[in-house]
């Protein structure tokens, strides 16, 4: 069993982030990542099960974090996704900094008061985004300037307002600005990209660190200490309009491993990373059209530089077979738009593959979506309705889809966990590799 709290030392295979260098003070550096814990309860093979503890509450790992760009998990509810067993949702910075702008969720209190959900949650940094906006980005040492997809207007995202954006929304893990890169790249270009993303997570790891020290002093003190009137009012009134409300004193920070498809640049980002010292770490610029295998291949070879007491994420990926075969390399977290997007499609998936609801042969078929689900859609609807809402352009068809499909992914993060502590992962990989590999769609 491996754990830990807070601190920057220790336990580092193969890579070791303590070492020759200077370490922060530990009492600030506890304070600042009070919140944030990780352990590791059961391992099979490099799979592990695990506990990671946040402001907001306790995530049972390997874990699945349904997509909530704009702070709503589109088609349901906060109550619906507490409902399935969701543990922790993700929210994209770019979208909320844009509208309603991220100082307005701090003066409301931050992120988790704003949306109704008082479960943990992961921001990324909003540098996908922004970089997914093709022309209307460039990207220099500074940051990505882009204009707004919604008005035209002009922005500049560096590290430190990734950062600091980060900071008002109050997530319980905040994501370092890294430069994404697509496939296929060459060598040199995932050197130079790679060097970047380092230097923009040294300016993230700095800037995070300051703006935790300049969290309001009223609050860390006893309520009975406080002076009464002007130190009450809250954060954001006392301080001028480009000052960060640190709405989460708990936040962590994740770094990013960068480096394309080349394992030794993937290899070098993860050792320097680890060497700059986050509560855990992520690995970036997968699923972005490279074949599985090459996909698994990477991560295969990159969690070994990982740090085995913090958790590791997988970002943006993926099919349910990617899940599976991404823990069995020794991933703990995952996000995909995948089961949401797919739901709205008409896409469903089931214990016996990839349905499309909008199939004619579902017409008169009276039979629920998935015969060994337990969710309330399979509960309640034949595939004969739900394929007739989705006909007649319900709203109704996208929350039934929705709740099926993040349903399948939260049970099968479950059924891993349990495979994990019976030592049967191996025979789950062998059934999600059957059904869903990513092989074309049922016609
Ligand atoms: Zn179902």
């Amino acid at each position: 069993m491996v754990t830990t709290g807070g601190a920057l030392t220790g336990g580092l295979e193969p890579a070791d982030a303590g070492e020759g260098k200077p370490s922060p003070d530990q009492s600030y550096y506890t304070a600042m990542a009070m919140g944030f814990r990780f352990r590791v309860t059961a391992e099979s093979g490099r799979a592990r099960r695990g506990e990671m503890t946040t402001p907001h509450g306790v995530v049972q790992t390997p874990a699945f974090m349904p997509v909530g760009t704009q702070g709503a998990v589109k088609g349901v509810l906060p109550r619906d996704l507490a409902g399935l067993g969701a543990e922790i949702m993700l929210s994209n910075t770019y979208h909320l900094h844009l509208r309603p702008g991220d100082r307005l969720i701090a003066r409301h209190g931050g992120l988790h008061r704003f949306i109704g959900w008082d479960r943990p949650i992961l921001t990324d940094s909003g540098g996908y985004q922004a970089f997914s906006l093709g022309e209307r980005r460039t990207i220099d040492e500074e940051g990505i300037r882009f204009r707004s997809h919604l008005d035209g207007s002009e922005h500049l995202l560096t590290p430190e307002k990734a950062v600091e954006i980060q900071a008002n929304l109050g997530s319980d893990v905040a994501m370092v600005l890294d430069e994404c890169l697509g496939y296929p790249a060459t060598r040199d270009q995932a050197a130079t990209s790679m060097e970047r993303t380092l230097r923009w997570e040294t300016r993230c790891r700095e800037r995070f660190l300051e703006v935790a020290d300049r969290r309001p002093t009223a609050d860390r003190r006893p309520a009975a200490d406080r002076r009464p009137t002007a130190d009450r009012r809250p954060t954001a009134d006392r301080r001028p309009p480009t000052a960060v409300c640190v709405t989460n004193p708990g936040q962590a920070q994740f770094g990013i491993v960068q480096g394309g498809t080349h394992i030794d640049i993937r290899v070098a980002s993860a050792q320097a990373t680890v060497e700059l010292g986050f509560e855990a770490y992520a690995i970036g610029g997968l699923s972005v059209g490279e074949p599985p295998e090459l996909m698994y291949e990477v991560v295969g070879q990159t969690t070994p530089w990982l740090p085995a007491d913090r958790p590791r994420y997988l970002m943006g990926t993926g099919t349910p077979a990617d899940l599976v075969e991404s823990v069995a390399r020794g991933i703990d977290l995952f996000d995909c738009v995948m089961p949401t997007r797919n739901a709205r499609n008409g896409q469903l998936f089931t214990s016996e593959g990839r349905l499309n609801i909008k199939n004619a042969r579902f017409a008169d078929d009276p039979a629920p979506p998935d015969p060994a689900c337990g969710c309330y859609t399979c509960r309640h609807f034949s595939r004969a309705y739900l394929r007739h809402l989705f006909m007649a352009h319900e709203i109704g068809a996208a929350t039934l889809n929705t709740l099926h499909n993040l349903h399948f992914y939260l049970d099968t993060m479950r059924r891993i966990r349990e495979a994990i502590v019976f030592g049967s992962l191996d025979n789950l990989r062998l059934d999600y590799c059957r059904l869903f590999s990513r092989r074309p769609v049922d016609s």
